[in-house]
């Protein structure tokens, strides 16, 4: 049993509230701390339970986040902010003795790039501390690598070719909306493109690439490659992927909306002067548009994600796919959001419960493919995102090197 703050209280922390609120068993105490006090109080509403307690912290400010790590005494803090207060909250983790968790990597905010270079820098501060980082534990990046670590303990001798595919197939009813933080989702899916090949990172123009490709019980869609995090901690992990890619489906009209919102300058995040206010148009838009929070409820259809891998075992080749569909009907009755928000958010929960009981708890920074991905995939399939696997069939990338 251990006591855990979770800091943010958007879509995703609400799921992983309303989760960790469920597990009983591991969690004794809970605090939910956020920019805004009041989205705490509110999720702690809906959850029901008045035990749980909140506050106000600027989690960009090292001092505010060690006065409320001192007061609350947590065993782990669950980071669902945003990926720029990853430092601040690692930083004002080793200040305190907290374990720490998140699931986006840090972003500096005045620069669209993201790598775990500045996160990894940590890695000998926490080792010395005794305290255990867990990177990375959402849907992708987490379950992601934790699916590819199980197929490397478990079909694989050798994985070759990985191909992380990601099918939103909802419709939410509106003409432009993102399923998670909208700055933080139009400057990922505006950088260039990236992917691993040969040993060396090969560059596109953003969404150069795509092609059709079949997800279960959705169908055709088209799927562009991105540049995604947990590839880069995917090769270094497992060198003998000899290439990496990951894919996300896009409509039509979404990227037409996001051409133009390009093209009119609104995705940019160079602040400009605007009657005597710095603003920042990529800020100003997000203010404009849907709360990711407030889709849920006239969400229809469901995601699909999973990995598709080719190696080699007992000398033989193969191939093997694991994936999960979430509905996001049911992932709203159950908790009120979204079906992108509890696909990162249940396995948030998943990741803490993990480091509760003792199986993922070592000193150091981690990438959750660095853990024994057993009991978290036993526990994916009681905790609602359940998984299937389709071993040696057509995983559609035929294209070996
Ligand atoms: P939201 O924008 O809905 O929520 C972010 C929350 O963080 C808000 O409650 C916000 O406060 C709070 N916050 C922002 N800045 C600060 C600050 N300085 N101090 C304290 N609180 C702050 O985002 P999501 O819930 O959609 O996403 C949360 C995280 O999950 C992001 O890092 C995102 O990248 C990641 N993510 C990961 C995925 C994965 O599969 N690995 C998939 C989807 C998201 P306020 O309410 O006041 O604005």
């Amino acid at each position: 049993m251990g006591k855990v703050l979770i800091i943010g209280a958007g879509g995703v922390a609400t799921v992983a509230a309303h989760k960790v609120a469920g597990n009983t068993d591991v969690f004794s105490e809970i605090m939910i701390a956020s920019r805004t006090k009041s989205k705490c109080d509110a999720i702690v509403q809906a959850i029901g339970r008045k035990d749980i307690r909140t506050a106000q912290v600027d989690a960009d400010s090292v001092e505010q986040l060690v006065a409320l790590f001192n007061d609350f005494r947590p065993d782990l803090v669950m980071n669902l902010a945003l990926p720029y207060q990853d430092l601040t909250i690692m930083e004002a983790c080793l200040q305190t003795g907290c374990h720490y968790l998140d699931t986006a990597n840090y972003e500096p905010k005045d620069e669209a790039h993201f790598e775990y270079s500045w996160q990894w820098a940590y890695k000998e501060r926490f080792e010395q501390a005794g305290l255990c980082a867990i990177l990375g534990c959402g849907f992708d990046p987490g379950v992601t690598s934790i699916y590819t670590a199980y197929a490397a303990k478990h079909h694989f001798d050798e994985m070759h070719y990985l191909d992380i595919v990601d099918c939103n197939a909802g419709d939410h009813h509106k003409a432009f909306a993102t399923n998670f933080n909208p700055e933080i989702n139009i400057r990922e899916i505006t950088q260039k493109g990236l992917y691993w090949q040969e040993g060396k990172w090969v560059e596109t123009e953003p969404l150069e690439i795509h092609r059709p490709l079949t997800y279960p019980e959705v169908g055709v869609r088209e799927s562009y490659l991105l540049h995604h995090e947990e590839i880069e901690s995917l090769v270094k992990n497992y060198p003998t992927i000899r290439r990496a890619r990951f894919w996300m489906t896009f409509g039509q009209e979404y990227l037409t909306h996001l051409r133009v919102i390009q093209n009119i300058g609104m995705a940019s995040i160079v602040p400009i002067d605007y009657e005597g206010k710095q603003i920042v148009p990529l800020q100003f838009l997000k203010a404009v548009l849907p709360n990711p929070q407030d889709l849920g409820e006239n969400y229809e259809g469901q995601t699909s994600i999973g990995c598709r891998i080719r190696g080699v075992k007992d000398g033989r080749e193969k191939t093997y796919y694991v994936y999960n569909n979430c509905s996001h009907r049911a992932a709203y009755e159950e908790t009120g959001m979204q079906g992108v928000s509890y696909t990162t958010g249940v396995p948030a929960c998943i990741g803490a419960r993990m480091f509760m009981l003792g199986l993922w708890n070592k000193p150091g920074v981690w990438n959750v493919e660095e853990f024994d991905p057993d009991p978290f995939m036993e526990e994916l399939n009681k905790q609602g995102l359940p998984w299937h696997e389709i071993v040696d069939g057509d995983i559609e990338f035929n294209d070996t090197l």
